[in-house]
């Protein structure tokens, strides 16, 4: 058996046959000289050849499943946009004629002298870019060539797909009743494949490294999406142990449903909110369906990534309008632009070059000293929140001086609407969230400032524990069971507690069933989490008292390690050691 670990980018534990997919090779360019009367007809190939694209990918674009998913949906439009860009265009026009070359030779060029310039820049974002252009080449080639190439959307058996990548277009392609699950070399939590997987619903781990290299067709895999392992050839212990699993979940699956329409409630009464963490409204429905009390964190930032610039105040006002008007006038809780750090916007990082992104110019740091971003956003969330039930989430506040400072900016874009006689909401509240240790421990100062606090576990436990959220080699240490964060958490939840109001976890610890009962017991107010943690930790909140959840936090409050609160809440042997 052979362990691997990657980044858990989409939920769910899938057990089953892999297929290698490598079929994200060039073919054989051909290369030769043309006279200048066949410039014309090397540019009709061109066009021909984009057309047949462009045209297949408006076909799937009016398909109802692809209008059902508004992030395909957009993937497929960059894409349309990408193959009809003028800008491309005028370059392979030019190169034709100044080259007198094969147009398969020019696109080749000009494509490859693209990917070249972008994957030399530092950012993981350029490379995506980089990526998403090889990816426009190799299809053109493909075209241009009539070169069939095996298609994700040809399977006709189910399977788990390894891949050193997945190209946006053959993710596009993916059905989920074929493709159980995916695992890559490449890819971090917000590449365009990684998004498709998680609007799809199939699990995904990615950035394995060297998955596909250790990974042969026929070999029997076990993906979890949740934790970020694959298992190649798993033996009998561990085979049997995700089988239990699985079953487990299917079992948990059926009795939770049940659950929809019950109170979430502890054994002796005392009751929590469950929200999810939403990046686009086209699941809110379904999540509100089974019991979703509203958006518990809406990443705004996923707008820019996918426009991969300043998203305009237009295309932000619908954005947010739409996610509104889907949770039918349950609170959306909408957290100002987190760019920066592992999240880097191409047109707005250019030239940046850190040497420690995690711990510089991001989220609030960058909003603040952009206001003509940063006020755009606001103007945008205020103009919306007639739409619904704002709540507005400023990220990785260090102390009360940035929250003074982001409350004095919306205080501004509330006058610019005034003066504009746009209206707004006016009962909207704004929190400051608690992602790092300085923010928990002026907790009691900074909730005078704020209307409630939501705890983002994944950046707290980074900063406070040191150690890099997206580095596989510490990964180990990344633990939220940490006394540490324990007793952050406590602090800020009695410092809110203190001032009548509530608090929320966030980050991924609030999905974790295991950490339900410690959270109940350290007074938590409201869990927001994916959509499919839902049911399991309504199930453990309607099956505990809050009486014991209280001398649990307790005693995991007294112990002296990680390990300790561990074998405390039973977190089991795939608990990181
Ligand atoms: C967090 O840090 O816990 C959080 C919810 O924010 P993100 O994961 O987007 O950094
Ligand atoms: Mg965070």
């Amino acid at each position: 058996m052979i362990e691997l670990k990657g980044i858990p980018s989409s939920n769910g534990l899938v057990i089953g046959k892999a297929l290698l997919y490598l079929e994200d090779t060039l073919p054989e360019i051909p290369r030769y000289k043309i006279e200048k009367t066949q410039i014309n007809e090397e540019w009709e190939r061109f066009l021909s050849a984009t057309a047949g694209i462009t045209n297949k990918i408006r076909q799937k674009l009016a398909k109802p499943a692809i209008k059902s998913s508004k992030e395909r949906g957009d993937i497929l439009k960059a894409r349309l946009l990408m193959f009809e860009d003028i800008e491309f265009h005028e370059n392979i026009e030019n190169a034709l004629k100044n080259k007198l070359q094969n147009i398969e030779s020019v696109v080749w060029e000009i494509s490859q002298n693209l990917v070249d310039k972008l994957s030399l820049l530092p950012s993981a974002e350029f490379r995506e870019r980089a990526a998403d252009i090889s990816d426009m080449a190799r299809e053109l080639l493909n075209k241009l060539l009539s070169v069939q190439h095996f298609s994700l959307a040809s399977l006709t058996e189910a399977v788990i797909v390894a891949a050193r990548d997945i190209a946006p277009s053959q993710a596009l392609a993916m059905d989920k009743n074929f493709v159980k699950a995916i695992v890559t070399d490449a890819g971090s939590s917000t590449s365009h494949t990684t998004i498709i997987a998680r609007s799809l619903g199939i699990p995904a781990v990615v950035g394995t490294t060297s998955g596909s290299t250790q990974i042969k067709t026929g070999d029997i895999l076990i993906v979890d999406g949740d934790k970020g392992l694959v298992f190649i050839n798993p033996d009998k212990k561990t085979l049997s142990l995700y089988k239990k699993l699985i079953k487990e979940n299917d079992v948990h699956l059926k009795t939770a449903k049940s659950l929809i329409g019950q109170d979430t409630a502890t054994t002796d009464g005392k009751r929590f909110t469950l929200k999810v963490n939403m990046e686009t409204p086209s699941e809110l429905e379904k999540a509100i369906d089974i019991g979703a009390e509203g958006v518990g964190l809406y990443r705004s930032e996923f707008i820019f990534l996918t426009e991969g610039r300043a998203a305009s105040e237009e295309n932000q006002y619908h954005a947010y309008s739409e996610m509104l008007k889907a949770a039918k006038g349950l609170p959306v809780t909408i957290r100002t632009l987190d760019a920066g750090g592992d999240k880097i916007i191409p047109s707005l990082f250019q030239g940046v070059d850190e040497k420690n992104p995690i711990l510089g110019w991001r989220s609030i740091r960058f909003s603040l000293s952009r206001p003509d971003i940063f006020m755009t956003q606001l103007r945008a969330i205020l103009r919306a929140s007639v739409h619904g039930t704002v709540r507005i989430l400023f990220p990785l506040i260090s102390g009360i001086e940035e929250m003074e400072q982001a409350l004095g900016f919306l205080e501004e874009a509330k006058s610019g609407c005034d003066a504009k006689n746009q209206p707004y909401s006016d009962s909207i509240l704004t929190g400051a969230m608690i992602e790092v240790p300085s923010a928990a421990l002026v907790a009691d100062s900074l909730i005078k400032k704020s209307d409630f606090f939501s705890i983002g576990t994944n950046d707290l436990v980074q900063y406070t524990l040191g150690v890099d959220r997206g580095n596989e080699k510490v990964n180990y240490l990344a633990q939220p069971e940490h006394p540490a964060i324990l007793r952050l958490i406590k602090m800020t939840i009695d410092a809110a507690h203190k001032e009548g109001k509530p608090v929320s976890v966030c980050g991924e610890t609030a999905g974790d069933a295991r950490f339900a009962p410690l959270l109940i017991g350290l007074g938590l107010d409201e869990f927001s989490m994916n959509a499919a943690s839902l049911y399991e930790v309504k199930r453990i909140i309607r099956e505990n008292s809050f009486a014991e959840c209280q001398k649990l936090a307790e005693k995991a409050l007294c112990c002296a390690s990680a390990k300790e609160v561990a074998l405390l809440l039973n977190l089991g042997i795939n608990q990181r050691s």
